[in-house]
């Protein structure tokens, strides 16, 4: 009996271990943002600067208002080119703010070798809460009300993460990028160090260090969206990978929103290259001799359509549509497709790919009183709030 319990303790106990120093549970983690690509000449500037070159780990403090200029054009690729995509310059300043192009950023500024290995990229290394504070003012809006930006604070805080730990992963069988995410819609959209709004930082504060977990414990991507249009979609149905913890929930407040539908038209001839595109050109291009072209019915729940081409069927995800004609075509994955003279009609609802958090519910639900936990466990249900560092 007494030996059981010591095993259990010491099993706890070890699951501790692991899950702290996964996470890195005492301090804050840094998140490496990638800000620019394919740069010949990075300027950077600031009040006491200092650069650091990472070869030689020698540094150069420069007094007062400096502007630096790292020339990307001299390097010697070919030495780099095994190796992958390296750092090479480090820039910081005494004063914690650092200028590249237009913008203040804080922590620090590394310059590595890009992908091409012809020019560099920049990356801003910064402590994640600072990251998440001023994010929440591009993803969101600053003047949102601070239980839509918590939410949004965790969601955005989780993903990032989730991209941080896939990176330390990558890094051990040695096959590691420089940086964690990208400053694009492809990841999430971060901002700079004036876009945090009072608002933002307190909803940054106020969620520090909390993340989803599914219920198993596992740590996965948190995705997000401006408006689902009615109801959320799972990973799969969009992208058609399957990401543990997802399910589809109703929206009732976004399908109230008649602002975000539309009604969009696709010539037949535009939609005979998709089809094309997404059989994988097993589609026989049109030609006279076909009888019968015919999409079936279609309903919203659907995530698949079905084409009849004379005697073929071809059964495709309905995303798919999106994906090849581009989000300002196709605003959302909420809607239906019909075939009318020749011309196939797509009526839809809401914007983004609806997966996840609903940005548009999460605003509704906090003007309607709703806390933070409650609006992330109507999108995110199968997940609970774990906060993973203090
Ligand atoms: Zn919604």
């Amino acid at each position: 009996m007494l030996r059981t319990s010591f095993k259990l303790i010491l099993a706890a106990l070890l699951s501790l271990y692991a899950f702290t120093t996964v996470y890195g549970a005492t301090f804050t983690p840094k998140i490496r943002v990638r800000i620019a690509k394919n740069i010949s000449v990075v300027s950077i500037s600031g009040m006491d600067l200092n650069r650091k070159f990472i070869s030689d780990q020698s540094v150069k403090h420069y007094a007062g208002r400096k502007r630096i200029k790292f020339n990307c054009q001299n390097i010697d690729y070919k030495k780099y080119q095994k190796k992958g995509a390296i750092r090479l310059v480090s820039v910081n300043s005494d004063t914690g703010l650092v200028t590249f192009g237009e913008e203040k950023y804080s922590g620090k500024i590394l310059i590595t070798t890009s992908d091409d290995f012809k020019s560099c990229d920049v990356i801003n290394e910064v402590d994640i809460e600072s990251y998440i504070s001023s994010l929440l003012a591009k993803e969101m809006n600053g003047t949102w009300p601070v239980e839509a930006l918590k939410a949004q604070a965790v969601a955005a805080r989780t993903y990032a993460i989730y991209k941080i730990r896939q990176r330390q992963f990558a890094k051990k069988r040695g096959r590691a990028k420089v940086y964690d995410i990208e400053n694009s819609e492809k990841h999430q959209v971060g901002g700079h160090f004036f876009d945090a709004t009072v608002n933002t930082l307190d909803a940054a504060r106020g969620t520090r260090g909390q993340v989803l977990l599914t219920k198993a414990g596992n740590l996965t991507e948190t995705f997000f969206h401006a408006s689902c249009g009615g109801q959320t979609k799972t990973p799969d149905q969009v992208w058609s990978n399957i990401v543990e913890g997802y399910t589809s929930v109703k929206c009732p407040r976004c399908k109230k929103s008649d602002k975000q539908s539309y009604i969009k038209k696709i010539t037949r001839k535009r939609f005979v290259s998709f089809l094309s595109w997404a059989s994988k050109n097993k589609f026989i291009p049109f030609s006279k001799n076909i009888q019968r072209f015919v999409v079936a019915p279609d309903r919203l729940k659907n995530s698949k359509m079905r084409v009849y081409v004379d005697s073929k069927v071809y059964i495709l995800e309905k995303s798919l549509l999106r994906r090849y004609f581009g989000r300002f075509v196709i605003p959302s994955n909420h809607f239906v497709i019909s075939l009318e003279d020749d011309i196939l009609v797509v009526i839809g609802k809401g914007h983004g790919h609806g997966v996840g958090m609903c940005q548009l519910g999460a605003l509704q639900m906090a003007r309607d009183g709703r806390t933070y936990n409650s609006i992330l466990y109507h999108y995110f249900p199968n997940h609970v709030l774990k906060k993973i560092f203090k």
